[in-house]
C-alpha cells in the first residue's frame, strides 16, 4: 500500500500540537510506528528505527506519546506492552464527547486494526458513569492468517 512518507517537520507539527516535547529520538519513533501500521514493541521500534536508538529513551518517548494520548498501550502477550497510533483516521471517532476505540489485534502477525462501531457508550457501558472514552482491545486470527 502507498504510504506517504512523513517529513521531520511534519512529524514535528503532529508533536507540538499534542504538546509532546520534541526530540529527533522522539521523532524517529513516531516515525517507525507510523511506517510500521501495526502495533509495534519496544524492541521492534529500535530493530525497523532508521536511527540508533537506546531502550531508555524510546521507553521514555512512548511514555510521552501515551501521556498525551497519541499512541495506546495494549496488553500484549508474556507481559511486554504493544504500542499503536491512536491518531490514524480508523481510530480517530468525530464525537470526541463519546469516543470508543476498537481495535483488533492478529495475534499471528501482530496486524492491527482500529475502528469503532458503537454510537454511543451506553450500548456497552452497562452501569450509569460519566465515561468520555473506551478502548476495547480484540484479539485473534486476521482474515489473511486465517485464509493461509
Ligand atoms: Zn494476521
Amino acid at each position: 500500500m502507498p504510504h506517504t512518507r512523513l517529513t521531520d517537520s511534519d512529524i514535528t507539527i503532529i508533536l507540538k500540537k499534542k504538546g509532546i516535547y520534541v526530540t529527533n529520538t522522539r521523532i524517529t519513533v513516531y516515525r517507525t510506528m507510523y511506517e510500521h501500521k501495526a502495533s509495534i514493541n519496544t524492541s521492534q521500534i529500535q530493530k525497523l528505527a532508521s536511527a540508533k536508538l537506546d531502550r531508555v529513551s524510546v521507553y521514555r518517548a512512548l511514555q510521552a506519546f501515551r501521556k498525551k494520548g497519541l499512541i495506546a498501550e495494549i496488553p500484549g502477550t508474556r507481559g511486554w506492552p504493544r504500542y499503536v497510533l491512536t491518531n490514524t483516521s480508523a481510530a480517530e471517532v468525530s464525537d470526541k464527547t463519546s469516543r470508543v476505540n476498537i481495535y483488533f489485534i492478529c495475534r499471528s502477525c501482530g496486524a492491527i486494526e482500529a475502528s469503532k462501531t458503537f454510537r454511543s457508550l451506553a450500548e456497552f457501558v452497562p452501569v450509569k458513569l460519566d465515561i468520555y472514552k473506551a478502548e476495547l482491545l480484540l484479539e485473534g486470527v486476521c482474515s489473511n492468517c486465517s485464509r493461509n
